[in-house]
């Protein structure tokens, strides 16, 4: 029987955000949520133990974009600019966007961050390591996917 290998590793943090004015449901307002997201990785070709990525290595690079960038932090959009300008004018952490926070955004965006860290990664150097799917739950029950795009 044919098909191929993907590996998953689950990350999770905290973060706030708001949609804002443009937004006429409860998530206009500023709150917080525990995210979860989970990327899916392929590879050309597998290393010498028949792994696509050591799982290890996956989570050392999602990590530390998500210690780094959004956990504790209130990711906004640029285009927010009474919360921009709250946020720097208490020094809080946050994480400046081109787009609403909404999770459909996030997942999508995130999934390019993510695949920037595996990239830098010796471990996945010549054999095609891929992002090829990232789930990212808002709340328990809500979740966004990207899906890598087949090539043509
Ligand atoms: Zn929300």
């Amino acid at each position: 029987m044919s098909g191929s290998v993907t590996i998953s590793r689950r990350i999770e943090w905290d973060m706030a955000h708001r949609l804002g004015p443009r937004c006429t449901t409860k998530c206009k307002n500023l709150h917080g949520h525990r995210y979860v997201a989970i990327a899916t990785l392929a590879a050309d070709t597998t290393d010498d133990l028949g792994m696509v990525l050591d799982f290890g290595d996956a989570f050392r690079v999602m990590k530390a974009f998500v210690d780094g960038s959004l956990d504790h932090a209130c990711i906004v959009d640029r285009g927010d600019a009474d919360l921009l300008a709250f946020l720097i004018q208490q020094g809080d952490k946050r994480c400046e966007v081109e787009f609403p926070s909404t999770v459909e955004n996030l997942c999508s965006w995130l999934a390019a961050r993510f695949q920037e860290g595996f990239d830098t990664l010796p471990a996945a150097a010549g054999r095609g390591v891929q992002l090829v799917e990232l789930r990212v739950f808002e709340t328990p029950n809500c979740y966004a996917d990207w899906k890598v795009q087949p090539a043509s």
